[in-house]
């Protein structure tokens, strides 16, 4: 059997960037189980071009550890890469390639493990929980996280093994993405008093949305453990206006909320709605009725509570000998496992620092610490 060094390079080797299929790497995890006398239940996406795959080992009851990683990846595209991004590569203590710590390291580490959780049977089961989509905003896992307490058994623990240093993260934000599309009226730019300008009318509402966030800045808590400590508001995209003379039709920009997890994001986006209602529109209206400006949200995903006393954090603070607190900034998967009524904690190999990066690298000390945590847990299954 494959080491988690072997089992990584294997699934680097399948190129799993989130525009394409995974169901190459997943035919392969579903041939790694079936080996070992472990079926697999795949829950495709709407096209069947894609899969989260869910295996349970040991009892089939209610209860046990869920393994959860994504097997999707970032693009390489435009980025500088020293080696094949594909192709495992060693370096002093360092392996690179794409996935290396975003993030599957883990899932291959579990997989190396697997003779091990066969070898005697478990008191406990041990589930293996792999999405995809992940890196395009946590599409995959919720349609998977469905089909829990239905026709998958639910898990009481959730450890999703994002690059975390092995360090046990109790929670982290939310992310909210909302588009907003302003149509105005055309008009030679020297007849300003004639038409409306959608890109001039979007950079009054960017500015407002600066302001909520200066707003939000300025009220934050200094005791919360956030960096930065509020839920932030940020424009990163903005499209619009087709010449400099005239006066522009279109303008549409994308908003993205990374809230703390007790914000509540739709809120922010209510307010800033319901400010264009009673600010904007009616100047827009004023000179034409057909001008618009609508607000979509257009992803969401919710953010990870901290819970000190869930079985999650007690059972992997045990296991890492972490007593430290750690929160993060990045979404993850944990908080749609939370919602849905699971205890779910943040702990894998890999620093995010490395993570979307080229040359992304796992130290090989992250691993080992991984393949050591992940005994001590069969251990405590076995129990
Ligand atoms: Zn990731």
């Amino acid at each position: 059997m494959a080491t988690p060094i072997e089992m990584l390079e294997k699934l680097v080797s399948f190129d799993t960037t989130s525009s394409k299929s995974n169901l190459a790497l997943i035919e392969y995890v579903q041939d790694v189980l079936k080996d070992h006398g472990v079926a697999s239940t795949l829950v495709p996406n709407e096209e069947g071009t894609k899969a989260n795959l869910w295996a349970t080992i040991g009892p089939e009851q209610e209860g046990g550890v869920c393994l959860s990683g994504h097997t999707d990846v970032v693009p390489v595209d435009g980025q500088p890469w020293d080696t094949d991004p594909f192709t495992l590569t060693k370096k002093g203590s360092r392996y690179y390639g794409r996935g290396t710590c975003d993030m599957k390291a883990f899932p291959a580490t579990a997989l190396a493990l697997l003779p091990e959780m066969v070898a005697k049977p478990l008191a406990r089961p041990i589930h293996f929980a792999f999405s995809y989509d992940e890196e395009v905003g946590c599409l995959g896992a919720p349609r998977m996280i469905a089909e829990i307490g239905q026709s998958l058994p639910r898990p009481s623990v959730v450890i999703i093994g994002e690059p975390t240093d092995m360090k046990v993260v109790s929670a982290h934000k939310g992310m909210w993405f909302f588009r907003t599309v302003v149509t105005g009226k055309e008009a030679h730019s020297s007849q300003t008093h004639r038409g409306v300008s959608a890109v001039m009318i979007a950079a009054r509402l960017i500015a407002k949305l600066d302001e909520m966030a200066k707003a939000r800045a300025a009220a934050a808590d200094p005791d919360c453990k956030f960096e930065p400590p509020y839920s932030s508001i940020h424009v990163g995209m903005v499209q619009g206006g087709t010449a400099p003379n005239i006066i522009s039709r279109h303008c549409e920009f994308v908003c993205d909320i990374r809230n703390l997890p007790d914000d509540f994001p739709e809120d922010i986006q209510k307010e800033y709605e319901a400010w264009i209602a009673a600010e904007i529109l009616p100047e827009m209206h004023a000179i034409d009725p057909t001008t618009s400006v609508t607000v979509t949200t257009e992803n969401a995903v919710v953010g990870l509570r901290e819970d000190r006393e869930s079985e999650a954090e007690q059972l992997v603070r045990q296991l890492m000998g972490d007593n430290d607190t750690n929160f993060v900034p990045y979404g993850t998967e944990a908080g749609q496992f939370q919602q849905a009524g699971m205890a779910a904690v943040v702990c894998g190999p890999g620093s995010i620092d490395q993570a979307h990066q080229p040359n992304e690298f796992v130290e090989e000390s992250q691993v080992a610490s991984c393949e050591t945590m992940l005994r001590k847990l069969i251990d405590r299954c076995r129990a």
